[in-house]
């Protein structure tokens, strides 16, 4: 039977670049892969001829000669002239295309080692106030989190029992599968189809977990929040989670920390801050002042001549650092002069006088004649 032209085969241009033929290879590999079509002898065929057609035409010098010469270039009919018989390596040719696609030596994606295997994490939240995240506090959680079971000890087997080393794997948790395809024989591990991984078969399951060596139960919990926490930051309690396989280490229990806005407070990582409102007589005549801070009322001295917008600063009325509390952010208070609104008669004779004595002019602006150009002409309906 006469062979093929390789560009057929794969359905490309006698131009086709690397791409298109990779693409096309590609395509054609996968449908008539053996895995897809097993007992089909021409899709096995099939696949033969686009590997050994890709193979010749992604290799410039082979590709060249075959552009040349045709398959006689690899038949041996050219003597030294020519490639010689060729022999294909079908295996190869698709996994440098597909990569590790058909994960050889790995398929089903075996476990990793039967080893002990730390527990899982375990993550809550907890909803505190803004003062206890300054301050720190001690609070009692309450969690459902899986425990060792108590009835077997974790093994999972009835009491009095113990659980058996699997014999199918030898206790490894891993079995290997020698495959016969057309691509050569293929050994790939995966997890022991009798114990399912786990190395160990539990004849009879301990009547409190079921086997599982774990159970759910509500834990009481008593966790110190650092003064100084922020929103969203985390406390890790190491050994606090779900217990481990196998003799592993118990996970982590992680507690994120969240609390609301302060309606007088602002937070920026260590500074608090704040406004305040003071009065245009406080503000020009200066005088005692009461702060109110987080930490309570802080007594001021307030400067004559103050301008709106000052800011005051408390050193350390601030928030502590959550890892070292020693040192303590600073409360910024920010001023805000209040222009009376209403004004009794004697406020009023009062702060006239006070313009008077200022020399300034604060006689009602005399009536404008003409009318304000908003209200003079009529609405058209
Ligand atoms: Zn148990
Ligand atoms: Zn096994």
């Amino acid at each position: 039977m006469a062979k093929k032209d390789y560009y057929e085969v794969l359905g490309v241009q006698k131009n086709a670049g690397e791409e298109d033929l990779k693409r096309a290879y590609r395509k054609l590999a996968k449908q008539y892969h053996p895995d897809e079509n097993a007992g089909n002898a021409e899709a096995e065929a099939k696949f033969k001829e686009v590997g050994e057609a890709y193979a010749i035409l992604s290799d410039k010098d082979k590709r060249a000669a075959y552009n040349q010469y045709g398959h006689q270039a690899f038949d041996g009919s050219m003597g030294g002239q020519g490639f010689g018989p060729m022999n294909f390596d079908f295996n190869d040719i698709f996994s440098s295309v597909f990569g590790d696609f058909f994960g050889m030596g790995g398929m089903g994606g075996g476990r990793r080692p039967q080893g002990p295997m730390q527990g899982p994490d375990v993550q809550v939240s907890i909803q505190i106030t803004f003062e206890e995240a300054v301050f720190g506090t001690e609070k009692e959680l309450s969690l459902a989190i899986a425990d060792t079971c108590g009835t077997c000890g974790g093994t999972g087997a009835k009491p009095g029992t113990y659980p058996e080393s699997c014999k199918h794997c030898g206790g490894t948790g891993q079995e290997r599968v020698l495959q016969q395809t057309i691509m050569g024989r293929i050994t790939t591990v995966r997890p022991c189809s009798v114990c399912r991984g786990e190395g160990k078969i539990i004849r009879d399951p301990c009547p409190t977990c079921g086997g599982r060596g774990k159970v759910k139960a509500n834990k009481k919990l008593q966790v110190t929040i650092p003064k100084g926490i922020d929103n969203g930051q985390s406390i890790r309690l190491a050994g606090k989670g779900e217990p481990g396989e196998r003799g592993g280490p118990n996970g982590d229990l992680r507690i994120a920390v969240f609390f609301k806005p302060h309606s007088k407070f602002r937070r920026d990582g260590m500074t608090l801050r704040a406004e305040m409102n003071i009065s245009v007589t406080q503000a020009a005549l200066g005088g005692a002042l009461t702060i109110p801070t987080l930490y309570g009322d802080e007594q001021y001295q307030l400067k004559a001549g103050t301008q709106p917008e000052t800011i005051i600063t408390l050193k350390g009325k601030g928030v502590p650092n959550v890892r070292n509390p020693k040192s303590v952010g600073d409360f910024e208070v920010k001023l805000k002069v209040q222009i009376p609104t209403q004004l009794t008669a004697r406020q009023t004779e009062l702060l006239k006088e006070l313009a008077q004595a200022s020399g300034e002019n604060i006689q009602p602006t005399p009536q404008e004649t003409k009318k304000p150009w908003y209200s003079g002409g009529k609405k058209k309906k």
